[in-house]
């Protein structure tokens, strides 16, 4: 409930914060702007309020009242038209100053251009047009661009859809891509079903989805691409390189340098599941408030891997989530629920759809601390005893076991350290050192395994699901 003012006579003030300074004041009324001279306690009542919430760059309203003032609203996106106007201050300029001088290192051209694209982004009122491969979607329109991405031997074209929903509304440049590795399937769904959640009616900003980036993987169930590279390895590319290093160019030039965010989708390597984790750089601030807004069960601070899409788009400035979950060429359901649930929350933290009355299901993500592989002792026939999400005790968990054929010489699989299963082998025969398990230390490994738990428990609850669920498998069958 709202005070009612009368006393300041349809008048606000608002303060313009930057870094804790009220950098410009102006009083509104009536539809006209004009700048104003504000006292010590105004000015004060400002730089707490941003403060509180926690806001570097905020616009904070305040109405005059008998009894000093009243902090009406704070807005972390404020429009900037009427107060440069009034200041004749060039406000977005000082900005990005002040972002960059506590941003740590000095930013690149493209980290700043990125920056400065955000910052628009969020302050301008109107959405702008996107064009991609040549092809311009306006503001309130949709359309699927089919981009040219090489030819077959065959002189067919190869293309790759993009479907890019530009909204009336501005907003952020969310791209979300999947199958950069072709064998992974479990994002196309997650996409698929994304575009049938109810609210991406109130979406605002930018929308791109790019479910089959690597098109001739995909065809073949492959990982990789007939020039034997993987994608992921080829980034950022380069226009005259192999089919990898053009495909990775085309992707960057045309999605990737075009988005202010990113969430790409992977799954774990044929024959190996993942538990839904998110890997990110989770000292950048930015990333960490978006890999926290996805509420995957696990979060692992992931460096950041030569050649990957996540490499090259952080080398932009461009703040990037890998979501990996489930296995190669399988649906897997609880990595597909957690995926469309974790992109709607990211989309609600950037302020791309409204906050939900209805809570949706979000995991109280934990971070791990590191993670390690147990490998197989001997070449032999492996048997899992535990399933991903399980907390493993230190040298006490008996977890799998390998044995020969006739059960004569039977290993038992225990773990060094203590932890939860993010990922194993589902592959019984396996040869001297392969991979068994993924395992994710924790400070507190209980705390973690309830999170998975009850995150699961919540997914499996249809009702808890924001997509029209009658086409879709119910989860503990
Ligand atoms: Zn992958």
């Amino acid at each position: 409930m709202q005070e009612f003012i009368q006393e300041a006579k349809g008048a606000d003030i608002r303060c313009f914060v930057v870094g804790g300074k009220v950098i410009a004041a102006i009083k509104r009324q009536g539809g006209s702007a004009s700048l104003i001279k504000i006292s010590a306690a105004e000015r004060a009542t400002a730089v707490n309020a941003a403060k509180a919430m926690g806001l570097n760059v905020c616009g904070v309203d305040l109405l005059r009242s008998n009894h000093g003032p009243v902090v009406m609203k704070v807005n972390s996106s404020p429009g900037l038209e009427g107060i440069e106007t009034a200041t004749q201050k060039d406000i977005a300029d000082m900005i990005i100053d002040f972002i960059e001088k506590n941003a740590g290192k000095k930013p690149t051209n493209l980290v700043h251009e990125a920056k400065v694209k955000r910052f628009i982004m969020a302050t301008q009122p109107k959405n702008q047009a996107i064009t991609i491969a040549g092809e311009t979607v306006l503001p309130g329109e949709q359309k699927t661009i089919n981009v040219e991405i090489g030819k077959l031997f065959t002189h067919s074209e190869l293309t790759a859809p993009i479907q890019v929903w530009c909204e009336r509304q501005t907003g952020p440049i969310l791209f979300i891509s999947t199958a950069i590795h072709g064998d992974e399937l479990n994002g196309v769904e997650i996409i698929r079903r994304l575009l049938k959640v109810k609210s991406l009616k109130r979406l605002k900003g930018t929308l791109m989805t790019v479910p089959i980036v690597n098109l001739h993987g995909f065809i073949n169930h492959s990982r990789y691409l007939p020039d034997r590279r993987d994608l992921n390895r080829s980034f950022p590319g380069s226009a005259n390189g192999s089919i990898a290093g053009r495909l990775a160019h085309t992707f960057m030039k045309e999605v990737v340098e075009k988005a202010t965010h990113g969430i790409d989708l992977h799954t774990g390597a044929i024959n190996r599941t993942n538990l839904p984790q998110i890997r990110a750089d989770l000292d950048t601030e930015e990333v960490h408030a978006m890999a926290n807004a996805f509420s995957a069960p696990v979060m692992l601070n992931a460096d950041l891997r030569d050649g990957s899409l996540r490499a090259a788009a952080v080398k932009r400035g461009i703040p990037i989530l890998l979501y990996e979950a489930g296995e190669a060429l399988r649906f897997d359901e609880f990595s597909i629920r957690a995926g469309v649930n974790g992109i709607i929350n990211v989309m609600r933290h950037l302020q791309m759809l409204p906050a939900s009355r209805k809570k949706s299901p979000a995991s109280k993500p934990v971070i791990a601390r590191s993670s390690f592989w147990i490998r197989a002792p001997h070449s032999e026939i492996f048997r899992s005893l535990s399933a991903d999400g399980a907390r493993v005790e230190a040298k006490k968990t008996l977890i799998g076991v390998i044995s020969d054929p006739f059960g004569q010489s039977e290993v038992e699989v225990y773990s060094p350290y203590s932890g939860i299963i993010i990922g194993q082998m589902k592959m019984p025969l396996v040869n001297q050192g392969e991979a068994l398990y993924h395992i994710a230390r924790f400070a507190r490994s209980d705390v973690a395994e309830e999170q998975v738990d009850t995150y699961q428990e919540a997914l499996m609850d249809e009702s808890n699901l924001l997509y029209p669920t009658e086409d879709i498998p119910t989860l503990n069958e």
